[in-house]
């Protein structure tokens, strides 16, 4: 089992440090026993430019065996096979075994302590993680969804059965290589995301799995676990199937995610409420079935640099800052007490500057067109079209799909003809008191269908929520794409006459 880590360097900053945060010394080769085999770490190449580290582990296949633990997990579908328990993969293929090499020679630098260094722990590197042969259950499209959400550009290359015997087909092992810019990952970060997900993708423990493996896990998952996409498959094939564990793991998780988004005292939330803030969204899966169903079409559309028009007390922006395919992220708000709160749950004041770099949260009216606003992949306005008197709905329309034009819009906003179905709301009534409005799902189509026409998008429709087959779901989305034969340029498209009277206003 084969594994490098490079790194590349330049005077100030010499790739050779690289020995220093391993704790392992490039001259020398180092050899220590780890369970079922031998683990060595070299350096085939270290100079200040470049600077490789491999990881070797020589697996005793018999030990295994002997001790037990490798009864029934031999691969090719033969469990106990007395066979399959001495020839097997073991020795050559990255698997779990080579993730408890892993943590036990780089311990030290899994958790980002380094003495002779310590002012380079914390600093990202350029980074690029090679391994010649892994077990890939999920294929290629898995290994993606695993590394690319954490800043891993991916490269996956089937590994042929018999380089001799090309009619045979690709075998299940793949050669992947990860990169990492400059400025993305630290080393503790990279080496904690091989820990969990090398074996991961080999789904199969090669030992016994004890309840303190969801401590490991979650120390290290610390800081990208919880916010992961694909962290139900993550925790589910780490914890190999055991309900209980991955039940326990969850619900651990939850509360980390909770943690992180609702820092911010009850207080400075009611008061931004009286702002005109929402939260009539009390049954809170609702809110983040929403936000959910809004990542994945942002995801969905290629989008990087996105615009949250109305993004309140930044719920969203958090969401989305915590997934770097994400790389710049604005917040848009009337209320300045919307965004102070926004800005303490993202704690921009403490976010080092590569990170800040990705968020901003800037005070303005969606009825005004904004110069800052333009040239964006998408913009997403959740509940916030509801929240202005429909007379002022044109002068918003334009400020977004005439001036800013990004690629892709979404707009979500209650369905009003759910509101039969919310037990605590009296009939008749809307869900905040601070909705001008609430539209059908016919009222809302013909909107969004005009809006589409007017300005060269083409438009579909998503249920956010249960869909309920008389009254629809309890929220609506619009999903806007702007037509690649735009049938009206943004110029031909002229400023509706009450956009003209709310710049005058603002001048005024
Ligand atoms: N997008 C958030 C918040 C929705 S509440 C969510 O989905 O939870 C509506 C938000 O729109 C409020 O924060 C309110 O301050 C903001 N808002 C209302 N009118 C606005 C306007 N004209 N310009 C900018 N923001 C506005």
């Amino acid at each position: 089992m084969f594994l490098t880590i490079s790194t590349s360097g330049t005077p100030e900053r010499p790739a050779t440090d690289l020995g220093f945060l391993l704790h392992k010394h490039p001259d020398n080769r180092h050899t220590r026993s780890v369970s079922y085999g031998t683990a060595h770490v070299l350096y085939p190449e270290a100079t200040p430019e470049r600077c490789t580290a491999a990881l070797l582990l020589e697996i005793d296949p018999v030990a295994l065996v002997r001790r037990g633990k490798g009864k029934g997990k031999g691969r090719g579908g033969a469990p106990d096979a007395a066979l399959a328990q001495y020839v097997n993969d073991r020795p050559y293929a990255a698997s779990s075994l080579l993730a408890v090499a892993i943590g036990a020679v780089f311990s030290s630098a899994m958790r980002g302590v380094c003495a002779a260094r310590p002012e380079r722990v914390a600093q990202p590197l350029p980074l690029r993680v090679e391994v010649p042969a892994l077990p890939a259950r999920g294929g290629a499209e898995l290994v993606r969804a695993l590394f690319e959400p954490l800043g891993w550009a991916v490269a996956v290359t089937p590994v042929p059965l018999d380089v001799r015997f090309p009619e045979w087909g690709d075998s299940q092992y793949v050669q992947l290589v990860l990169e990492a810019p400059d400025g993305t990952l630290t080393l503790g970060e990279a080496l904690r995301h091989l820990y969990v997900l090398l074996p991961v993708l080999d789904d199969a423990k090669h030992y016994w799995v004890s309840p303190d493996e969801v401590d490991k896990l979650l120390r290290a998952g610390e800081g990208w676990l919880a916010g992961h996409p694909e962290q139900e498959v993550i925790t589910s094939r780490y914890l190999s199937r055991r309900r209980s564990l991955t039940q326990e793991a969850r619900e651990r998780l939850e509360l980390v995610r909770l943690a992180d988004a609702d820092d911010t005292d009850v207080d400075e939330i009611d008061n931004a409420v009286d702002e005109g803030t929402d939260t009539e969204e009390k049954p809170v899966p609702l809110a983040v079935r929403r936000r959910e169903a809004i990542l994945a079409e942002l995801v969905g559309a290629g989008a990087g640099r996105v615009l949250d028009l109305g993004c309140g007390q930044g719920q969203l922006v958090q969401a989305l800052f915590k997934d770097v395919r994400f790389t710049e992220i604005v917040g848009v708000d009337v209320s300045m007490r919307a965004l102070t709160v926004a800005s303490r749950r993202l704690r921009l004041d403490r976010l080092g500057e590569r990170q800040a770099g990705r968020v901003r949260l800037v005070q303005g009216s969606l009825a005004y067109t904004d110069k800052r606003l333009k040239g964006y992949d998408a913009a997403v306005l959740s509940e916030v079209i509801e929240h202005l008197d429909e007379a002022r709905l044109p002068a918003l329309e334009y400020a977004v799909f005439g001036s800013a034009r990004p690629r892709t819009v979404l707009v979500t906003t209650p369905n009003v003809e759910y509101n039969v179905r919310w037990e605590s709301l009296p009939a008749g009534h809307v869900r905040h008191g601070d909705h001008r409005f609430e539209w059908t799902r016919d009222e809302f189509r013909a909107w969004a269908h005009s809006v589409a026409e007017r300005h060269g998008y083409d438009v579909r429709f998503a249920p956010v929520g249960d869909d309920d087959p008389e009254v629809g779901p309890p929220t609506q989305m619009a999903v806007f794409t702007q037509a690649v034969t735009a049938a009206k340029a943004p110029e031909t498209v002229k400023a509706p006459e009450t956009v003209k009277s709310a710049q005058k206003d603002q001048v005024a």
